[in-house]
């Protein structure tokens, strides 16, 4: 039987360390804060605010929420990013994406100030991560990172497969695994024989947005398997990109969907919002 790897629990961990230094930062008289702006009203992007927010209340975080219309303008929008930028108080921005497709997101995220960019998608955050830098890390893939080293799994040394190089998962997560020690090669569409190199990874990674699409022909006997993938189905029921019935028997460690990554995408947010103090005080 594998290990399960239960990002719930170890999200939930997560959330009570950081309950604690909100609580230090507060007696020492600073009230950690996130602005979160949100343009038009998408379901999906709703729901994701919504459990942004439901975290910061659990953890202590103040929130200020900015639910804009529709028809907000880029200009209103980096307006109001560069007040925020301004306000002491606000240590973290967040702008929900995607936005309407009348603004252009890339101007956006380089308006945010990379010492409160806690989504971690400045360019400033990524040169920073690839240069070994301070700087806030992509909150999906730093949750990986945490999914493994709290589960007691090692990565120096070790073979890391990245299936996708998407700027928020695949390329991010390459960059860590490096950083701590992993031997690592990145995968995408146009890779020559998937298989055959998937097969050689002690740690696979996959994040390539096609339903159970990796199968147990991927995956070497003993292999630490992280999904990424987030899916629906026809019955409502939530899958990953891993078929996971088919390549759980074969793992050593493997992570659920629901229940693995997804919840610590959230978490790491909130761990980059509360680092945000130390490095605006830098
Ligand atoms: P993208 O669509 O941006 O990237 C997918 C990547 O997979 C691309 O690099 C693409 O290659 C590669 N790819 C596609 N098809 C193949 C193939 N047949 N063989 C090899 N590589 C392939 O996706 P994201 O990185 O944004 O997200 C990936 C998945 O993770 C999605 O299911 C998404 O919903 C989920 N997700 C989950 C999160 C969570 O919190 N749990 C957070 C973010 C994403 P190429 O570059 O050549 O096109």
């Amino acid at each position: 039987m594998p290990q399960i790897i239960d990002g719930k629990a170890i999200s939930t961990e997560i959330k009570d360390e950081l309950k604690v230094k909100v609580e230090e930062l507060k007696a020492q008289g600073t009230q950690v804060c996130l602005a979160v702006i949100q343009v038009g009203n998408d379901p999906a992007s709703s729901v994701y605010v919504g459990n942004k927010k439901k975290a910061c209340a659990y953890i202590g975080i103040e929130s200020l929420a900015y639910e804009l219309p529709e028809e907000t303008t880029q200009e209103e929008l980096l307006e109001l990013i560069g007040e925020l930028n301004a306000k002491k108080e606000v240590n973290g921005i967040l702008v929900q994406l995607p936005l309407p497709k009348h603004i252009d997101e890339d101007a956006v995220i380089r308006a945010i100030d990379p010492k409160k960019d806690v989504d971690g998608f400045h360019p400033q955050s990524v040169g920073a991560l690839c240069i070994g830098q301070p700087g806030f890390v992509s909150c999906t893939p730093a949750g990986i990172i945490q999914l493994l080293k709290r589960s007691g799994i090692e990565i120096a040394g070790k073979n890391c497969v990245v299936i996708g190089r998407s700027n928020i998962v695949g390329k991010p997560m390459a960059l860590l695994l490096l950083r701590e020690n992993g031997t690592v090669t990145v995968t995408h569409s146009k890779t020559r024989d998937l298989k055959e190199v998937t097969k050689q990874a002690d740690i696979l990674v996959v994040a390539i947005g096609k339903p159970k699409m990796i199968t147990r022909e991927y995956v070497k006997e003993g292999a630490v398997v992280i999904d990424v993938g987030i899916h629906r189905n026809e019955n409502s029921k939530l899958c990953g990109d891993v078929d996971y019935d088919d390549v759980a028997p074969l793992c050593s460690a493997i992570t659920p969907v629901p229940g693995g990554v997804g919840p610590m995408t959230i978490a790491m947010l909130m761990h980059n919002c509360v680092e945000s103090v130390a490095l605006q005080n830098l």
